[in-house]
């Protein structure tokens, strides 16, 4: 695990603040796209339903992304399925990737939690689910 993995499962798991955390990760230079596609595989990976990953809990992490509901990236996850949305997500101008990496940060955050609360509650071997 990297400084910046290390960082997004901190966040999910609460040992540091969202607002905090995010600050961290998008401060000097950060690599969108390594960004993207680590936050990418984390969100697909904690979503039980690998047929369309279109989960209850996926549902409500995106209705309560903490942005403004008119940001392109927003609008893009409350509109298409969760598939079709990361495709748009990827190809968006270089103005939307901070919003963008937000909104992945975030809904992993609520679809790992729910994942520790549920299939991972009693133990899991999720190594980066060990981390203090
Ligand atoms: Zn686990």
């Amino acid at each position: 695990m990297n400084q910046k993995e290390l960082l997004i499962n901190k966040i999910a798991q609460d040992k540091i603040d969202f607002h905090l955390g995010l600050h961290l990760l998008l401060e000097d230079k950060y690599d969108f796209k390594q960004l993207f596609t680590t936050l990418h595989y984390y969100i697909l990976n904690s979503i039980p339903e690998k047929s369309d990953y279109n989960s209850k809990t996926y549902q409500k992490a995106v209705n309560s992304i903490p942005l403004r509901p008119t940001y392109t990236p927003v609008v893009i996850l409350q509109k298409f399925s969760p598939k079709i949305a990361f495709n748009k997500l990827a190809v968006l101008p270089e103005n939307e990737n901070k919003k963008t990496i937000t909104c992945l940060l975030w809904i992993f955050k609520i679809t790992d939690t729910e994942r520790r609360t549920t299939e991972c509650k009693n133990g899991c071997g999720h190594f980066w689910h060990e981390i203090n």
